[in-house]
C-alpha cells in the first residue's frame, strides 16, 4: 500500500469518490504518518446509498434465502483466499499483528460461512401446531456502524446475517480502518451480490449516523462501540423507531479462586488480555484473586506481561503493536494518572513507550481505590488492574461493581463456586477456566450499559426479521 492508496465508496455496485471529492487520512499507528486517504460522503452520497438499498429491497428478499447464502459461501471463498493481503492491510492501519490480523479474518471467514449455511433454515416458516406458524420476513435497509478494533469480524458479524435475512445494507465502515469494509465489500460483489444491496460509505460519523437514522427507509440500526455514541445512536433510532442493536463497552472482570490453576490462567489472561494492545470490548480488565494466591499471581501475572515482545506489528516476532489512535494513549496516561494520584500502584509499565508510534506497555496496577476512573471506565488497552478477595461473596459484589455487564471470566473446579459465580456475574457471557469471545454460531450481547439486543448465532440472525405470527391459515407452501 502506498500513500497514494485511496479508499473509495460503494453506491449502488459502483465504487466512486464522494461527490465533493473530499477525503480523511489514514494514519499508520505504528509511525503516526499518513499513509492512505479514504473517501468522505456527502449527503447527496448518502441520499443515493439510501434509494438504492431501497430499490433492491423488494428482489433481495423475495430472492430465495438458498441463493442468498450460497452469495455468502461464495463470497466466503473468495476473502479466504485474499486473507494474506487483507490481514497485511489490516495490520498497517490498525497496529494488530499480522498474526492478529490473519486470525481476525479467519473469524470473518467463518462467519459469512456460518450465515450463508443457515441462510434457509433460519428463514424458513417456523410451524406452531397445525394451523399456526411463525413465517420469518426481512425487516428491511439496515445501517450498520462498525469500530476500528475488529474491523473485519465485526463488519462480517453485521452484515452477513443482515444479507442472509434479505436485508439490504448501508455499511459505514471505520474511516481509521477502511481497508476491511473495502475488502469485504469488494468479495460481496465479486460473489455476486446484486447492485443496491450492499452500499459502502465512509465520513463524518455523526453526519452520517443522523442523516441514515432520520430516513424512514433505514428499518434496523447495528452499532458496536462506545455507550455514549449508542445512546446518542438509540435516540436518533427512536424518532423512526428502527430496531437497534446495540454491543458497546465492557470492563469485563476475571475471578481466580483458591483452588486457580495458575499455570493455565496466566497464559490465558495474557495471551486474550493483550490482543490487539487490550482494545476488545470483551478484554479481562480487573482481576480479582483469592487472597491465598494472591501475590503469587501477582508477581507470576508480571513477569508475563513484561516478556511481551512489542514491536512493529509486521515484524513475525511482535507479540503486541501499537494502539490504535492518539485517543487511546491519552486515555491511558489520564486514567492511569488519575489512579495513581488516588494511591495506585504501578507493578509494570506505566507509561509510554519513548518512540515514534502510539505504543503503551502491557500494565498492570495494584491498590486501585474504589473511586478511581479505572475502575469504572472502559479502560480499552493494555491495562489490568489485581485485587484479592476473602469470599466468593465480596469477587461477586466487586465483579459487578462497574455500569458494565458484558463479559466475565473464572477460574476455579470447585461446583459450589462455579454455580454461585454463573448465578451472581452480571454479564452477557461467562467462560469457565479460559478466556473466549465472539463466536459465529452463539450469540453474543451485552447488559446494563453494554448494551442490548444480540449478535451471532440464530438470535443474531433473527435481529434482521419480523417475527410474523400467522394464526388459522388453511395450508402453506
Ligand atoms: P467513539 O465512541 O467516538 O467511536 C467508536 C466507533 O464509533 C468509531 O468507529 C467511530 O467511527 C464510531 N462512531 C462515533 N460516533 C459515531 C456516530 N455518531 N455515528 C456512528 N458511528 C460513530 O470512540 P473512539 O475514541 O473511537 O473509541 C473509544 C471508545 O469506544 C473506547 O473507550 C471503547 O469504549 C469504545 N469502543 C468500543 C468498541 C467495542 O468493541 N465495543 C469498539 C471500538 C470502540
Amino acid at each position: 500500500m502506498s500513500n497514494d492508496t485511496r479508499y473509495q465508496l460503494f453506491i449502488d455496485g459502483r465504487w466512486l469518490d464522494g461527490s465533493d471529492r473530499s477525503t480523511l487520512p489514514v494514519i499508520n499507528p505504528a509511525t503516526e504518518k499518513v499513509f492512505a486517504w479514504v473517501a468522505s460522503a456527502t449527503a447527496s452520497d448518502l441520499d443515493e446509498a439510501l434509494a438504492s438499498a431501497e430499490r433492491s429491497r423488494k428482489a433481495w428478499s423475495s430472492r430465495p434465502a438458498k441463493e442468498r447464502g450460497e452469495i455468502l459461501l461464495a463470497a466466503a471463498r473468495i476473502l479466504e483466499a485474499k486473507v494474506g493481503t487483507a490481514a497485511r492491510d489490516l495490520s498497517a492501519e490498525q497496529g494488530k499483528t499480522i498474526a492478529e490480523a490473519t486470525g481476525e479474518y479467519a473469524r470473518a471467514v467463518e462467519t459469512l460461512e456460518w450465515n450463508g449455511i443457515h441462510a434457509e433454515e433460519l428463514s424458513a416458516p417456523i410451524q406452531l401446531g397445525p394451523n399456526r406458524m411463525i413465517a420469518p420476513e426481512a425487516l428491511g435497509v439496515v445501517a450498520a456502524f462498525t469500530p476500528w478494533n475488529y474491523p473485519a469480524v465485526l463488519i462480517a458479524r453485521k452484515i452477513a446475517p443482515a444479507l442472509a435475512a434479505g436485508c439490504p445494507v448501508i455499511l459505514k465502515g471505520a474511516e481509521e480502518t477502511p481497508s476491511a469494509a473495502v475488502h469485504i465489500v469488494e468479495v460481496l460483489s465479486q460473489a455476486g451480490i446484486p447492485d443496491g444491496v450492499v452500499n459502502l460509505v465512509f465520513g463524518l460519523p455523526v453526519q452520517i449516523s443522523r442523516h441514515l437514522l432520520s430516513s424512514p427507509i433505514v428499518k434496523v440500526l447495528t452499532f458496536t462501540g462506545s455507550t455514549e455514541v449508542g445512546k446518542q445512536l438509540a435516540r436518533l433510532a427512536a424518532n423512526n423507531l428502527q430496531r437497534c442493536i446495540l454491543e458497546l463497552g465492557g470492563h469485563s472482570p476475571v475471578v481466580l479462586c483458591e483452588d486457580a490453576d495458575l499455570a493455565n490462567a496466566i497464559p490465558a489472561i495474557s495471551e486474550y488480555k493483550f490482543e490487539c494492545a487490550g482494545q476488545s470490548c470483551n478484554a479481562p480488565s480487573r482481576i480479582l484473586v483469592a487472597r491465598p494466591l494472591y501475590e503469587e499471581f501477582l508477581s507470576r501475572m508480571t513477569e508475563a506481561a513484561r516478556k511481551i515482545k512489542i514491536g512493529p506489528p509486521d515484524d513475525p516476532s511482535t507479540k503486541m503493536g501499537p494502539m490504535a489512535n492518539a485517543r487511546r494513549i491519552e486515555a491511558m496516561q489520564r486514567l492511569i494518572e488519575d489512579a495513581v494520584d488516588r494511591g495506585a500502584r504501578i507493578e509494570t509499565g506505566g507509561t509510554r513507550l519513548d518512540q515514534p508510534g502510539f505504543y503503551w506497555p502491557p500494565t498492570i496496577l495494584t491498590g486501585v481505590p474504589k473511586d478511581a476512573k479505572l475502575l469504572h471506565d472502559e479502560p480499552f488497552g493494555p491495562i489490568l488492574t489485581v485485587a484479592p478477595f476473602d469470599t466468593i461473596e465480596e469477587a461477586i459484589e466487586e465483579a459487578n461493581a462497574t455500569d458494565y455487564g458484558l463479559a466475565a471470566y473464572f477460574f476455579t473446579g470447585a461446583s459450589d463456586a462455579q454455580r454461585a459465580l454463573i448465578c451472581g456475574l452480571s454479564a452477557g457471557a461467562l467462560s469457565v477456566n479460559f478466556l473466549k469471545g465472539v463466536s459465529a454460531d452463539a450469540p453474543y450481547g451485552g447488559v446494563k450499559q453494554s448494551g442490548y439486543g444480540y449478535e451471532g448465532g440464530e438470535q443474531g440472525f433473527r435481529s434482521f426479521q419480523n417475527l410474523k405470527l400467522v394464526n388459522g391459515f388453511a395450508s402453506f407452501g
